[in-house]
């Protein structure tokens, strides 16, 4: 599989050449922040399958809690994805910033008990408490 996904003003793209995992819609406290909104929708990504295709000078990263990083581009300020040193085999991708289908749903809300109280979850999908179960 390949995706290709930039920021809004394009001077940063990148393509996935691989998996991209199940997508969650995280209403915590720095994924409100740092989209602007309810939530972020992520998913999980090889390191090893993203590459950067161009706009790597437009590329910074923000140290949003201790050994998290969240890369964005600084000249319109799309956030790309999460990584975290410590766990360097993984980022997590924001799939807002796709360009190509993803294929498959979200499958659950987390830090649920985060969420803004204007923001209503209309759907069946679980919601935990903090990250997903197995994480
Ligand atoms: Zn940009
Ligand atoms: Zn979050």
């Amino acid at each position: 599989m390949t995706y290709e996904g930039s920021c809004l003003c394009g001077a940063i793209a990148y393509a996935v050449h691989g998996e991209i995992g199940d997508p969650v819609m995280c209403h915590c406290r720095s994924c409100r922040k740092a989209s602007g909104s309810a939530y972020a929708t992520n998913a999980p990504v090889a390191v090893t399958d993203l590459r950067l295709l161009r706009g790597e000078r437009c590329l910074r990263e923000y140290e949003s809690s201790p050994g998290k990083l969240r890369a964005f581009c600084s000249t319109c300020g799309t956030p790309l994805y999460v990584r975290w040193p410590d766990n360097p085999a993984l980022v997590r991708l924001r799939l807002g910033t796709l360009d190509t289908p993803l294929g498959k749903k979200p499958v659950a809300h987390t830090f649920a008990t985060s969420r803004a109280d204007w923001d209503v979850i209309a759907d069946a999908l679980p919601q935990y408490e903090a990250r997903e179960p197995g994480r």
